[in-house]
């Protein structure tokens, strides 16, 4: 079997050893070279940002698969003929569920006014109220969304998720379509996007649906920055949304000069929510190859309809 991988060098230097460790677990029989002119390969791994462009000359190929979750930046790459498989991965998954629970817990517990407070001044007036009074709603219940609610969940906050199609998740309250839209956010405390860039989410955040979030409320949006009109959220900084944490932008990196970094409500991190990591990354990777060649769906097959 003939492997391309076809990811940056830095990549390279991560999954060198890491893929062929898992191939071997897997008992795959596989040469991975970074040769592009193997076109007979059978399978290509992928990044978006890799040297890769044009996937004409691979007739061969029986999958692409993406190193990365998101594959808004390939789905639509008119010479991609080959079945598309994002990245689904327990530590990617992990990592995001850890970041979502932080950053929602920093919210709950009030933890910027002790950390900013340290002036000599005792305040013990007020407590954190518990999380079964403050309700989250996670947008994008997917393989990052129904992890980071359940977490929440079992931490104690009523979640509400909402996704394209209806689901049933124990312990969430599960919502679709446009009505369920509007009544997610009527009553999300914290909103926590996890959607995937696609034509129908791109700006879904606009100034009527930021509107609709009840006063005081705080906005996680580890998903894709196209997913907030940027102009609405620094109108509704003014008014409903107490706090915004933004892990994602619309031009990264976010310019120097880009008002979110020097506003008093906004929190950027540059999009290390989470990260494919290549120690469990590369099992997945396996299992998907294994899963292709015993005639199964590999996880994550992308439906390039829906663009994700
Ligand atoms: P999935 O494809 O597993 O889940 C996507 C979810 O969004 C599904 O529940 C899907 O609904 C829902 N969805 C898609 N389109 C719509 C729509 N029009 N209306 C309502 N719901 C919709 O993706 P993942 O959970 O794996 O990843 C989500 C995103 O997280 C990625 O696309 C990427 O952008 C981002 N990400 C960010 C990272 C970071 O470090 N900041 C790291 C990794 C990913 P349904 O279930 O019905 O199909």
């Amino acid at each position: 079997m003939k492997i391309i991988f076809a990811g940056t060098d830095d990549h390279w230097s991560h999954y060198q050893t890491t893929l062929p460790a898992a191939f071997k677990r897997a008992e795959i029989n596989a040469s991975i070279t970074r040769d592009l002119d193997t076109h007979d390969a059978d399978y290509i791994v992928f990044a978006p940002n890799g040297p890769l462009s044009d996937f004409t000359p691979y007739t061969k190929t029986k999958a692409v698969l993406n190193l990365w979750a998101g594959v808004e930046t390939i789905v639509g790459n008119a010479t991609l003929t080959q079945p598309l498989v994002r990245m689904i991965d327990h530590g990617l998954t992990q990592g995001m569920v850890e970041w979502v629970s932080a950053h929602s817990l920093r919210y709950h517990v009030g933890m910027d006014a002790h950390i900013h407070g340290q002036d000599g001044t005792w305040r013990n007036t007020s407590w954190p109220t518990l999380a079964e009074t403050r309700r989250v709603t996670v947008l994008g219940m997917g393989a990052l969304g129904t992890a980071c609610a359940q977490a929440l969940r079992s931490i104690g906050f009523p979640v509400t998720g909402w996704s394209r199609t209806q689901k049933t998740i124990d312990g969430i309250n599960c919502l679709s379509g446009d009505a369920g839209l509007d009544q997610a956010l009527r009553t999300a405390d914290i909103l926590v996007l996890l959607l995937p860039l696609t034509d129908e989410t791109n700006n879904l955040l606009d100034a009527e649906k930021l509107a609709l979030l009840p006063d005081g409320a705080f906005l996680l949006n580890p998903g894709r920055g196209p997913l907030i009109d940027d102009e609405a959220l620094l109108a509704a900084l003014d008014k409903n949304i107490a706090h915004a944490t933004l892990d994602v932008f619309n031009t990264e990196p976010l310019p120097t000069d880009h008002p979110y970094w020097a506003h008093r409500q906004v929190t950027v991190t540059p999009h290390i929510a989470s990260v494919t990591r290549a120690a469990t990354a590369a099992d997945a990777i396996a299992r998907n190859i294994v899963r292709i060649e015993n005639g199964e769906t590999p996880i994550g097959l992308v439906d390039r309809t829906a663009g994700y």
